[in-house]
């Protein structure tokens, strides 16, 4: 059938398979050009088909020759419906690592439960022995807690009080307002129990129980701080909390794998163009002005740049480079004092007149186009494609 885009409140609801293995193979050729990285060699990455998952497992496998082992949860497409474009992102991934040697094996499976954990420690006994990097790259709106099979509801809320601001809509470009009432209690509970770091400390648990963590192993989650425009909504907000919490498992993990010469570190990473930052209301419009800012200013990047630039740099490089907080900070470019005084100089001032000057919506919306497999010049989307 032939694929057109189909986008509802800034969320795609389907993707291009053809498109999606460009995407793919796009971040390949920009690996395989860089330096290559002496990095790990067996590595588990939890969110494995999502942009900076993704962005890490193939600078794992690309750049430092590692087998790779994913976890994802994807749709299959079904009678008219697509796949989700982490389902085609996956599938394009493993035939490229197949393709070029490479050991590379996807569960596609609900990450939070014991049964995925336990399938995934078996394939690592059996295939790996031991991994020496454990990429914890979720996002999620749900989980279902292991123990108690209670289910949990991540917020994208402010704490305390209303949040107003002005966004972008990904299909028509226009400048919209957006509010959100604040969270009440038990959301904030909840979105720390699906997107703080309790399930990321139940998986290093595990593997380290089954003696498949090799000595000196490294993991590593994902976090975000932001600027002060979408702090009541982010960093101060339910997701924020969820991030706080995640950040102090790091420090308790962190203590226990440093006994065995290892790490575990929380890397805070770029605001991106990604399926879960566009349903965050502000961000759109931040992020046009970022991409605008950090364009002329020559230091954009996307997350195969930024996952490239963390590995070979940082955490097999020759300085972590830890703020005062012990965090991995790849967002030093987008928090450059320059930067932020440019996005805050603009902030409440941008009207419909000015926003194409002085936004990037048009590279923003592309990238969103391209995540989901459209937008690439170099794919026929008039043409008939088995989804
Ligand atoms: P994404 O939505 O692109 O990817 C999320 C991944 O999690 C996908 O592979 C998805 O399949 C997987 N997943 C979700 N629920 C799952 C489940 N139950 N079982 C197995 N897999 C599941 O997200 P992203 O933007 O790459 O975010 C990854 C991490 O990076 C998050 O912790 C996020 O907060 C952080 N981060 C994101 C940004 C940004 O701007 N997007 C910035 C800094 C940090």
């Amino acid at each position: 059938m032939v694929v057109k885009p189909m986008l509802r409140s800034n969320m795609f609801l389907n993707a291009h398979p053809l498109g999606c293995r460009e995407f793919v193979r796009r971040q390949i050729e920009y690996v395989k050009s860089q330096p290559r990285v002496t990095g790990p060699k067996n590595v588990l990455v939890l969110g494995s088909s999502g942009s900076y998952g993704l962005a890490s497992r193939i600078v794992a496998a690309f750049a430092a020759d590692a087998a790779t082992i994913g976890v994802s949860f994807e749709k299959e497409a079904k009678g008219k419906r697509t796949a989700t474009a982490g389902w085609y992102s996956e599938q394009a991934f493993l035939a490229a690592a197949k393709d070029a040697g490479r050991y590379a094996e996807t569960f596609n499976a609900d990450a939070f439960s014991h049964e995925t954990r336990d399938k995934v420690i078996e394939a690592i006994g059996r295939d790996l022995g031991t991994v020496d990097l454990v990429v914890y790259s979720l996002a999620s709106g749900v989980r279902v807690d292991p123990d108690s099979g209670e289910t949990y509801y991540s917020a994208l809320k402010p704490i305390g009080r209303r949040y107003e601001s002005v966004t972008i809509d990904a299909k028509t470009g226009a400048l919209t307002q957006a509010a959100i009432e604040p969270a009440a209690e038990a959301e904030i509970a909840a979105t720390v129990k699906v997107m703080g770091g309790e399930d990321w400390a139940l998986w290093i648990a595990a593997l380290r129980d089954a003696g498949v963590l090799a000595p000196g192993a490294i993991t590593v989650a994902y976090s975000y701080i932001g600027p002060t425009v979408t702090a009541p909504l982010y960093r101060e907000g339910t997701i924020g909390a969820a991030k706080k919490h995640l950040e102090a498992t790091a420090h308790d993990l962190d203590r226990e794998l440093r006994a065995s010469g290892g790490r575990a570190l929380v890397s805070v990473n770029k605001a991106l163009v990604t399926r879960a930052s566009m349903a965050i209301p502000a961000v759109p419009l931040y992020m046009a002005l970022l991409y605008r800012i950090m364009k002329d200013k020559s230091i954009h990047e996307g997350p195969i740049e930024q996952m490239q630039r963390m590995f070979a740099d940082r955490l097999y490089g020759t300085d972590l480079q830890l703020d005062g907080e012990g965090r991995v900070r790849m967002d030093d470019w987008e928090m450059r004092d320059d930067v932020q005084q440019a996005i805050a100089s603009q902030w409440g001032k941008v009207t419909a007149e000015i926003l194409p000057r002085v936004a990037d919506v048009a590279g923003f919306t592309e990238e969103l186009h391209q995540i989901h497999g459209f937008g690439f010049d170099t794919v026929d989307y008039e043409a008939d494609v088995t989804v």
